[in-house]
């Protein structure tokens, strides 16, 4: 059995990859694989509206919120952001716009450079000195009264870094909508979208495989883009053509898709965070139970999804590694910029995984 803790591109259903190996010469009768579909024939329509319906289903994506299916990663969206949204105030004037980030770890910190390109970036409260080891307290953080919205990273993926609350920010910024990079959480526990005006995400974490990228914007939102924006990145003109502007990646739509009707299969998004809260339980209880391994994120802010460790001995830390692929327990060297381990536990890491990754954990301090 092999169990595989990539932080992204990472593991995916069993069944669903099962499924698109039976249907990947023949999907549906059609004589065509997903692949050789026109994205505007009706069969490549059924796919992407069953994967946009079953999306809204699984999040409870209000009425008034756009699902579009985008192409460029997350990292396209930290420039697209602020080109579709920072000139809300102003007109669409990125000179005279303002956005508050704050910074929580790796990803946060590259959004933030990323949006300085376009407008000016209040960072509104930063954790960077405790070595990203928190969220910053809510009480602390400095935000603009003029911003036009205030961008937040829900889950770090390096750091392993998660926020288990969603902070209230529309007092002090004049009604500011929250952004929100979710990439390596979404779909792993409930979450209210209206309380955000935007959440993205690239699909390789916690959906599908790369090449795809969902943003789920609030309605109202749209038509701000700033004139140096490219049409095809446009989320207004994305939203006005269903995400068919240009070609979407229909093979990678395909796939989420199936996704999401595994996901309904389990129980839905509720039904899975119950089982991430024990995936994470399982794991960090152990490593909390031996002096052996370390892990360094604050308690009330651990992620559920990555799970950074270290051992105390980083000199066995090729000899853990070896043994734990001959495991057959895959990729869980930590980010170079963090060093020590890193298991990445999304949906799809079946519980057994985890007591797999634990009892190994426990085996190689018995004999080291
Ligand atoms: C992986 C990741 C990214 C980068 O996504 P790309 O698809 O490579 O652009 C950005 N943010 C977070 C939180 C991530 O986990």
């Amino acid at each position: 059995m092999i169990y595989n803790f990539s932080a992204g591109p990472a593991v995916l259903p069993k069944q669903v990859l099962q499924q698109a190996a039976d249907e990947m010469l023949d999907w549906h009768g059609s004589g065509m694989s997903v692949m050789e579909m026109s994205h505007r024939g009706k069969e490549f329509s059924s796919i992407i509206n069953a994967a946009r319906d079953d999306l809204r289903d699984l999040l409870n994506v209000p009425g008034n919120y756009r699902i579009l299916f985008m192409q460029g990663g997350a990292l396209a969206e930290n420039a697209l952001i602020p080109i579709n949204l920072a000139g809300r105030l102003t007109g669409g004037d990125l000179s005279r716009a303002t956005a508050d980030y704050v910074n929580t770890g790796s990803w946060s910190t590259k959004s933030i450079k990323e949006a300085r390109r376009y407008c000016k970036v209040n960072e509104a409260a930063s954790s960077a000195a405790q070595h990203f080891a928190s969220i910053p307290e809510r009480a602390t953080w400095r935000l603009s009264p003029d911003a036009a919205y205030v961008h937040l990273c829900t889950n770090e993926t390096i750091d392993g870094v998660e926020y288990h609350f969603v902070p209230d920010v529309a007092a002090e910024t004049g009604g500011a909508p929250l952004v929100a990079d979710m990439s390596s959480h979404i779909l792993s526990r409930q979450i209210d979208v209206s309380q955000y005006g935007v959440i993205y995400a690239g699909a390789q974490k916690n959906i599908g495989p790369a090449g795809l990228t969902i943003v789920i914007v609030r309605e109202g939102l749209l038509g701000h883009a700033a004139a140096i924006c490219p049409t095809a990145f446009n989320w207004k003109i994305v939203a006005d053509n269903e995400s068919m502007y240009n070609t979407p990646p229909t093979y990678g739509i395909y796939i989420a898709g199936l996704v999401f009707q595994w996901l309904k299969r389990q129980g839905g998004v509720a039904a899975m965070e119950q089982r991430n809260i024990e995936k994470a339980e399982l794991l960090y209880g152990y490593l909390d139970s031996t002096d052996f391994y370390a892990t360094r994120i604050a308690k009330d802010a651990r992620s559920r999804m990555n799970v950074p460790f270290f051992l105390r001995d980083e000199s066995l830390n090729e000899a853990f590694l070896a043994g734990a692929a001959k495991a057959g327990l895959l990729q869980l060297k930590g980010h170079k910029s963090v060093g020590g381990m890193r298991a990445s536990i999304y949906n799809a890491m079946p519980l057994e995984g985890v007591q797999a990754l634990v009892a190994y954990l426990q085996a190689f301090e018995k004999s080291h």
